[in-house]
């Protein structure tokens, strides 16, 4: 798989960064399959042309609906060319023919299904309008020689394809820009949906007609002010217009859940439960600090990123420090004091277990966004004394990379010409390595 959404619910633990360019896919010279995702009436069709003879196509993306742990696509897909079924066989969603190969062209009528899944995209986001976007990845097939090959795979193969989607002519909202026709949509959402967009809005915001009224009101003004702050701080990131897709899932159930996933370009947010019809300052501090973490891998892990996922303290610990600074100028009642108290003892809990490189294999991948964000913070306390701060050193780093990766030793000579101390980047690099009581090494740091 190539990356996977971690879906965040209540409060944020993790978060998918660095993910692949999407062009990877696209290579002109190779055969590729032609994918049409198409709405017909009230209909929603999908039209696939495989570029290759295989007795049997297997679905890239084959996870689970969370609840119940059966495939999704027999609830949601019919396959309307004859001889052709849709069946699972071991790990993996497939087409297979009555006999022989699957034929060259196969279509398919579905619903759009807004449900979880295992470890992977939501196929559809439905709004209470019954606007939706739709994610492109689900529709990559790869080629198998038998239904045994399949049965034997444990990891999905990759194979190029083109995938577009139309909605008869109707608006679309793809990678922050308005179209009739969404190409190569790849691992993407598409929004069919009309949204009003001036050029200078530095984010597509789709809120759902159904979210309680506060919370609407809050992210019309809070989304684009986090990112025209971040961009008046760290300069312009590099993606198209990101866009944020606010859905409400509807007041049943008795508490709150805010729970969202993140693909390159596109904020999702999954909103639910009674306890968010009045606004509570948890709840407006969670929403706040959902989008301004996100928002800060626009510029810390898409514009730029880390070398190595050991390294994604880089990223994590960025984005959250950035998120942070964010909450207190939201809300100067924001306790600033009690997130670095937390991010310290987790970090020291983490690092008595081993090296910082090894928390995620530990699976603790609260290790990186928690010591990430004390490196930062004594970043940003080098910048004070010039009226800088963690921002402006991120600026540095993407003003002065070269090929959209920052490796853990770059960081650290970065953080040593923007005036950390040749003590204190010591006392980083012994953290990193770990196996220690932290708490000195962190005070130390931290200190004045
Ligand atoms: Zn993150």
């Amino acid at each position: 798989m190539k990356f996977l959404p971690v879906l965040f619910l209540s409060l944020l633990t993790a978060c998918s960064v660095n993910s692949p360019p999407r062009e990877t896919r696209a290579v002109a010279a190779t055969p590729a399959n032609d994918v049409l995702i198409f709405r017909e009436g009230d209909e929603w069709k999908a039209r696939f042309r495989f570029a290759a003879d295989a007795p049997v196509w297997a679905f890239e993306r084959s996870a689970l609906l969370q609840v119940g742990e059966t495939p999704w696509r027999p609830e949601s897909w019919e396959v309307l060319t004859p001889g052709v079924s849709l069946v699972r066989i071991g790990d993996f969603d497939v087409f297979v023919a009555a006999k022989g190969h699957v034929p060259r062209e196969v279509t398919i009528r579905f619903q759009p299904l807004a449900k979880d899944l295992i470890a992977d995209y939501d196929p559809a986001i439905i709004l209470s309008d019954g606007t939706l976007a739709i994610y492109g990845g689900h529709y990559n097939l790869f080629p198998a020689e038998s239904r045994e090959a399949v049965e034997a795979l444990r990891e999905p193969r990759e194979y190029p394809a083109h995938i577009s989607l139309t909605a008869g002519g109707a608006p679309l909202l793809f990678e922050g820009r308005r179209v009739t026709r969404a190409d190569d949509i790849g691992d993407n959402y598409v929004y069919i949906g009309d949204v009003a967009l001036s050029p200078d809005d530095p984010v597509a915001t789709i809120l759902d007609p159904g979210l309680p009224g506060w919370i609407s009101a809050r992210l019309r003004d809070f989304t684009p002010s986090v990112f025209r702050g971040f961009e008046a701080e760290m300069g312009p990131h590099k993606s198209n217009r990101p866009m944020v897709i606010a859905s409400w899932a509807g007041a049943d159930f008795a508490g709150s859940s805010t729970g969202g996933s993140v693909t390159p370009g596109l904020i999702t947010m999954r909103l639910e439960g009674k306890q968010l019809m009045k606004e509570t300052p948890d709840a407006l501090n969670r929403m706040r600090w959902f989008i301004a973490h996100e928002a800060a891998h626009f510029w810390l892990g898409q514009t730029i990123g880390y070398a190595t996922p050991d390294e994604a303290w880089i990223t994590e610990g960025g984005a959250d420090f950035l998120a942070m600074q964010v909450a207190l100028r939201a809300d100067p009642a924001y306790d600033g004091k009690a997130f670095m108290a937390d991010a310290r003892g987790d970090c020291v809990a983490a690092l008595a277990k081993g090296s910082l490189a090894d928390a995620r294999r530990r699976n603790d991948q609260r290790a990186y966004y928690a010591c990430g964000s004390l490196f930062a913070q004594a970043v940003d306390k080098a910048g004070q004394p010039r009226g800088k701060g963690f921002p402006d050193f991120v600026r540095g780093l993407i003003e002065s990379d070269a090929d959209g990766k920052v490796t853990g030793a770059e960081w650290l000579k970065a953080a040593r010409a923007f005036g950390v101390s040749a003590d204190r980047i010591t006392r980083i690099e012994t953290l990193i390595a770990g196996n220690l009581d932290a708490a000195p090494a962190i005070d130390a740091l931290l200190g004045d």
